[in-house]
């Protein structure tokens, strides 16, 4: 498993706490950016090779961020064509509407000869009210033709991101971005609860009192209106925040959850291998370089990662791998109910509050 991390975005959305580079369109500095990024990536893979290799048992490949569709194709093939791996099983891109709306038509037909095979776009909402509160880039108008310009070009596996739980959105409004989903039939659906994230512009905004975080029973009752709407409309809620189509979970994030080895490149970038995590520092302005720092996992930390990680899926977790007093008086409690002869996991009704009954486990 293969995770490239693109650190630049055109502009900066209200909710967004991830480390990225405001790329400008067209100017000078642009190019230089870019060459600098590629080079130390090539870089990296080059002496990370074996790591790569090592990491491989499910080949896929995800490219994130940031927004890697401000990437130029040339750029994005340089990446690709530098990595020891080819033909993935799942090759997933991240996009904004406003990207693929504004690129020419040959950028689509660039991405499949690529080899992407799956794209996830940020749309997060189809109330334009709401978008521009979020400052995204798109309204709710260029979504629905970028999805439809995929289509076209023939992506059959979708992914839509959707956020509840803030910028005063209300069941009206969730009800009818969720009909609009529904009506596209993306193959797979990432639904986020808004949180206040340190470093955001909207936590400088709740500081000065210009905004107020949404009451935790409005959010449990749109997350209880997701489930409800996407169940009806035939998706499968795999885990917390996905549901899929006719079996398109995501392999790459299933992967995740089932504590599989991955390896992480470019800025900012997370790998697991083994007992060992590492991760990587931010892009140095001066020199467009990183660094990377690692940490030994103990076998009590690995234990609860795994129960944390499989307690987000619909499959759980082995009961054998939890305290049998503690898991008992989950079961007894409906904190957790039981899947097959050997497993446990929280129904969805509880998903909700997993954060907390997963704290009561470990
Ligand atoms: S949400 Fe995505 S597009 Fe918006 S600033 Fe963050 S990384 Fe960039």
């Amino acid at each position: 498993m293969i995770y490239v991390h693109v650190p630049f975005c055109r502009s900066f959305c209200t909710y967004c706490d991830f480390y990225s580079v405001i790329l400008c369109r067209g100017r000078s500095q642009t190019p230089s950016k870019l060459e600098a990024y590629v080079s130390a990536l090539e870089n990296e893979i080059a002496s990370r090779r074996s790591q790569i290799l090592s990491t491989l048992e499910l080949n896929t490949l995800y490219i994130g961020g940031g927004t890697p569709s401000v990437l130029p194709p040339s750029i994005l093939e340089r990446i690709v064509r530098a990595l020891p791996s080819s033909d993935y099983r799942e090759f997933t891109l991240e996009v904004n509407p406003d990207d693929i709306v504004h690129s020419p038509q040959a950028y689509l037909r660039s991405l499949k000869a690529l080899g992407v095979n799956r794209i996830s776009m940020g749309v997060q909402s189809f109330d334009d009210g709401v978008l521009k509160k979020m400052n995204r880039r798109h309204d709710s108008a260029l979504a629905l033709k970028a999805f439809s310009l995929l289509r076209s070009a023939g992506f059959d596996n979708i992914s839509l991101d959707l956020i509840f739980g803030g910028f005063d959105i209300d069941s009206q409004i969730l009800a009818s971005t969720l009909r609009t989903i529904v009506e596209l039939r993306p193959e797979h659906i990432s639904a986020y609860q808004l949180s206040i994230e340190e470093g955001s512009i909207l936590a400088r905004m709740c500081e000065k009192g210009q905004y107020r975080e949404c009451p935790d029973e409005l959010c449990a009752e749109q997350y209880n209106q997701i489930c409800t709407c996407l169940a009806e409309a035939g998706y499968e809620h795999y885990e917390i925040s996905s549901w899929a189509l006719d079996s398109k979970r995501s392999q790459h994030n299933s992967a995740y959850w089932s504590r599989l080895p991955y390896v992480g490149l470019g800025p900012g970038a997370h790998s697991l291998i083994g007992n060992c995590r590492s991760w990587n520092s931010e892009m140095s302005p001066s020199d467009g370089l990183w660094t990377s720092e690692a940490e030994t996992l103990s076998p009590a930390q690995i234990r609860e990662e795994l129960i944390m990680l499989a307690l987000r899926t619909c499959e759980g977790v082995e009961q054998d791998l939890l305290d049998s007093s503690l898991a008992c008086k989950a079961l007894s409690e409906g904190l957790l109910e039981r899947v097959g002869s050997s497993r446990v996991r929280i129904p969805e009704s509880r998903f909700f509050v997993s954060d907390s009954i997963i704290s009561s486990l470990i």
